[in-house]
């Protein structure tokens, strides 16, 4: 009958009522994410890194990703040493995003960092007052954004190595594992880094050089250095700097395609720390840059900038820095990424004798050639591929003393999982109490 049709149709629906609110009440809750943000202060530029994980997960098991990257336009801190407000304005535009990307209830508890590495070392060393001033400005600024502020600071050469190593074997996921570790090559304008764990480190032959951790219930004791001055601007100036020794004027570089022709100010060149003792006495306001192209040349030019002649330990890198055998996989990044992916040497699996080839013939190729087939590339970072590929190779052939069979070892990366390999995850980790000492309780075992 239509009546007991019509009951069948109200219980039917009544039915389907009742399952979905029970499904509802057991979906979980929309997923809530907390935020931390870091910039890096590096000495040719500033970045913004935004983190995001999953709130009821911080403190052991959330995986920490990256959401957001933001390069401040303009140069490093470091250069605004003469109008430092404006070191704070170019901050502007990246906190800008930074406030829509992070939702606005979150905002005033992400916390938010900075960190300046060797740009601001540098100018530590040479005019404290003035990095003092830089760092005044820059915090003014940060201090008037939404978020929680925790200062600015200049990070030292082994947290910047540490942190860079800390963000690779997170992202990897091997620390909570316990797997083999991979070690850190980290290249910036002004400083270079070094971190890995070698079975003959325990720190004992040199402590400088020695940090130890205890990560998710695992000792590690990490050997670390950074090299302030190696980094590839810094280098290329000593590398200048050596050339002007055989008489001021004209350099005829080897390191420079034929046909690159630039006039240069001594001034600007010799303004570092890194170089200015070797500034030529009564030498003229400008020098003439000319390109040769001559890779072996230039092979000898870079070499000339490290030390092999003393060593006061078992073993050294160069400069008599200690350094134990190299061990296990190595990931290069920062600038070790942007000249190899440049040059199409990422792939390590191409012999050192054909990645020497390949330079030969790159460097050798005229200046007009390489800007007609690069037309969308920085004229500065193009004309200095040929000397910064260079400079890679013998800084981890002879330098650190990566041989043919230990190349392959060495993976040239950018990001990993989607975040971006350098010091800012690891360091916002590490201050957020993120990564704990003792791995965490095992998961309940499931109902029978
Ligand atoms: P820093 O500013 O100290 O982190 O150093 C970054 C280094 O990478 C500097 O030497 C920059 O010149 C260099 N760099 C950044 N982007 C590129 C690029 N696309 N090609 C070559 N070098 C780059």
């Amino acid at each position: 009958t239509p009546v007991t049709i019509i009951i069948t149709v109200i219980g039917v629906i009544a039915i389907v009522a009742l399952v979905t609110v029970a499904v509802l009440q057991n979906r979980p809750l929309a997923q809530k994410y907390k935020y931390g943000i870091v910039l890096d202060a590096g000495s040719s530029h500033t970045a913004l890194y935004i983190y995001e994980w999953p709130a009821e997960k911080d403190n052991n098991t959330g995986r920490v990703e990256q959401t957001h990257s933001c390069k401040v336009k303009g140069p490093g801190i470091s250069s605004y040493a003469s109008a430092p407000s404006r070191a704070g304005e170019s901050l502007r535009d990246c906190m800008q995003e930074a406030k829509l990307r992070v939702p606005g209830k979150r905002h005033l508890e992400t916390p938010l960092y900075l960190g300046a590495t060797a740009g601001m070392r540098l100018l530590n060393i040479e005019n404290s007052s003035a990095s003092d001033v830089v760092f005044h400005a820059v915090e003014e600024a940060l201090q008037k954004s939404p978020f929680s502020f925790q200062g600015a600071r200049i990070l030292s050469g082994q947290e910047e190595g540490a942190f860079g190593w800390v963000t690779v074997n997170y992202l990897d996921d091997r620390l909570k594992q316990g797997l083999e570790t991979t070690g850190a090559l980290d290249l910036g304008g002004a400083s270079t880094q070094i971190s890995f764990v070698s079975d003959n480190f325990d720190g004992s032959e040199s402590p400088e050089n020695a940090v130890a951790f205890r990560l998710y219930g695992n000792d590690y004791n990490l050997y670390t250095h950074s090299f302030l001055c190696y980094g590839k601007d810094q280098a290329l100036r000593m590398v200048l700097a050596q050339q002007t020794q055989s008489g001021p004027g004209t350099i005829l570089d080897p390191c420079f395609h034929p046909g690159y022709n630039e006039t240069k100010n001594y001034s600007v060149l010799y303004d570092s720390p890194c170089v200015s003792d070797r500034k030529p006495q009564g030498a003229p306001a400008t020098f003439t840059h000319l390109g040769k192209g001559n890779f072996s040349q230039c092979l000898d030019v870079v070499k000339s900038i490290f030390n092999f002649t003393y060593c006061r330990y078992s073993q050294c890198s160069f400069n008599g820095v200690f350094q134990p055998l190299l061990q296990g996989p190595f990931g290069a990044f920062s600038a070790y990424y942007f000249v190899m992916n440049f040059l199409n040497l990422t792939d390590t699996s191409i012999p050192l004798d054909t990645v020497r080839k390949k330079l030969t013939s790159y460097c050798s190729t005229p200046w007009d050639q390489i800007k007609q087939q690069h037309p969308d590339v920085k004229v500065k970072y193009l004309a200095e591929y040929c000397f910064s590929g260079t400079y890679i190779l013998t800084l981890l052939t002879e330098g650190y003393n990566f041989t043919s069979e230990s190349y392959p070892n060495i993976k040239f990366i950018k990001k990993i999982k989607g975040s971006d390999a350098g010091w800012t995850l690891g360091y916002m980790l590490n201050l957020t109490n993120m990564i704990p000492a003792e791995a965490p309780d095992s998961p309940p075992l499931p109902h029978a």
